[in-house]
């Protein structure tokens, strides 16, 4: 069911196919980005010799591991922890863990790959890698987020380091898991290592923005793509899919920007609330209730709650889906597009489907793919690292300032390399292959 891809990639995807036949996503991740950089090979096949594509697309370690632990009722659980340390050639190790129930190999080779590129893309020096565990926090106690935590951390401690590999948050992994995770890392090395972590409270060694950053950056991006077309986010309306980090602070960024967030969701469903997403409301249900998104109704009942339902068949101007891969399909692209909408920025993972990227494209929307469009988080990641290295620590408005001028570089790259390739205006093919440039480049070397 993959389409075809261009010769001078195809014999490379034929052998990621033999070799990890039961590995949905991570197939989508790499023909995507095969078929997105087939421009840059053909002109510069130099990049691909020495077998490149080959080693680029099979991941440098991959670690598996028993997690016991045990719950409030003293009974013994065991959940499967991973990390995939993908690419190092451009620095340590970097990427986040997800503690979701439908974390599995090809789920987390899929977020490795994707951060080779993203992170290559924010010119900052970090390598590219995901890990997490099929655990599911919802529901649980802190005392058994905290255990299990410790647990996951008594095996992965021994593979990470400042200079080796650098965690940091995804899906189900927020500010309290990583304060267990940090200080069982500590305890167990007996070393205060602010670099091997990020995504630290800004009390111990995290830094200002990184809670907001991927929601601001791809906020960001959408402004940069619009600004080149003679545009900006001023009275637009906004659908926004998600309600962890990444949505939340997509909602905030759009609000200081002039725009209107008018939808928010979890699993359970959506809220459409055409006055405006009311952010302390969801700020209050989700960060500090911890609870389903339909609670935002006992704060604001002129609000609509669609039951299972995603925000995509909302007419808007801006779609920014910040919940999980594959939650905009072709039909939902097609909606979107039918009822006019102009930019697509990419909060989440590949939250778009093949089908749905191609919609997007055939009808000349603006569409920011997640390695561009995210590419925020893990850049201010990095940003944290370089102030726990040099001892420092940068106020809010230096660090968004920061982050600001980080998003317009990925952009400008991107935008950039689209053109050099023959693609003016597609930042699939122009964020591809900026990032798959630096990596090739840094391997050849
Ligand atoms: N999980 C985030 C991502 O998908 C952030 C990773 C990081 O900060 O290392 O990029």
């Amino acid at each position: 069911h993959h389409a075809p891809l261009p010769s001078s990639v195809q014999p490379v995807f034929d052998t990621v196919l033999q070799r990890n036949p039961h590995e949905p996503e991570f197939q989508q991740a790499v023909h995507e980005v095969l078929e997105a950089i087939a421009p840059v090979v053909e002109v510069q096949p130099e990049l691909a010799r020495d077998g490149i594509l080959e080693r680029l697309v099979e991941p440098e370690r991959q670690i598996m591991f028993r997690v016991p632990w045990l719950d409030d009722a003293g009974t013994v659980r065991v959940n499967r922890g991973y990390r995939v340390q993908f690419s190092s050639v451009l620095g340590p190790y970097k990427g986040g863990l997800r503690f979701h129930p439908t974390v599995n190999l090809s789920i987390v080779k899929f977020l490795g790959f994707e951060q080779i590129f993203k992170n290559a893309l924010t010119g900052q020096g970090i390598g590219g890698a995901k890990g997490g565990s099929d655990f599911d926090p919802h529901g649980r106690s802190d005392a058994e987020i905290m255990r299990f935590c410790q647990s996951f951390m008594n095996e992965l401690y021994r593979h990470l380091g400042e200079h080796t590999d650098v965690p940091a948050g995804d899906i189900g992994v927020g500010a309290r898991e990583i304060g267990y995770l940090f200080g069982q890392y500590r305890k167990i090395t007996n070393r205060h290592e602010s670099g091997m972590f990020t995504g630290k409270g800004v009390q111990w060694g995290g830094a200002e923005v990184r809670t907001e950053a991927t929601g601001y950056g791809a906020v960001f991006f959408a402004q940069e793509m619009l600004a080149v077309a003679g545009d900006s986010l001023e009275g637009k309306r906004v659908a926004v899919s998600g309600s962890g980090n990444v949505a939340t602070y997509a909602i905030e960024k759009a609000y200081q920007l002039g725009a209107t967030p008018i939808t928010a969701s979890d699993s359970s469903g959506t809220i459409v609330d055409e006055d405006g997403i009311d952010l302390a409301v969801l700020k209050q249900v989700k960060e500090i209730d911890r609870r389903r998104i339909s609670a935002y109704l006992d704060h604001r009942p002129r609000a609509t709650f669609i039951e299972g339902g995603r925000p995509w068949r909302t007419a808007v101007d801006v779609a920014i889906p910040s919940a999980t891969q594959n939650e905009l399909d072709g039909d939902d692209a097609r909606a979107l597009v039918d009822s006019g909408v102009r930019v697509v920025v990419e909060g989440a993972n590949m939250p778009s489907t093949p089908e749905a990227v191609d919609a997007f494209r055939a009808a000349g929307v603006l569409f920011g793919p997640g390695k561009a469009a995210n590419a925020g988080g893990v850049a201010t990641s990095a940003l944290e690292m370089s102030q726990n290295a040099s001892r420092q620590r940068w106020g809010f408005a230096d660090s968004e300032n920061k982050l600001r001028e980080i998003m317009k570089n990925v952009h400008d790259a991107a935008f950039a390399a689209a053109e050099r390739y023959g693609h003016p205006g597609d930042y699939v093919v122009g964020a591809n292959a900026a990032g798959f440039e630096r990596v090739a480049r840094a391997m050849l070397a």
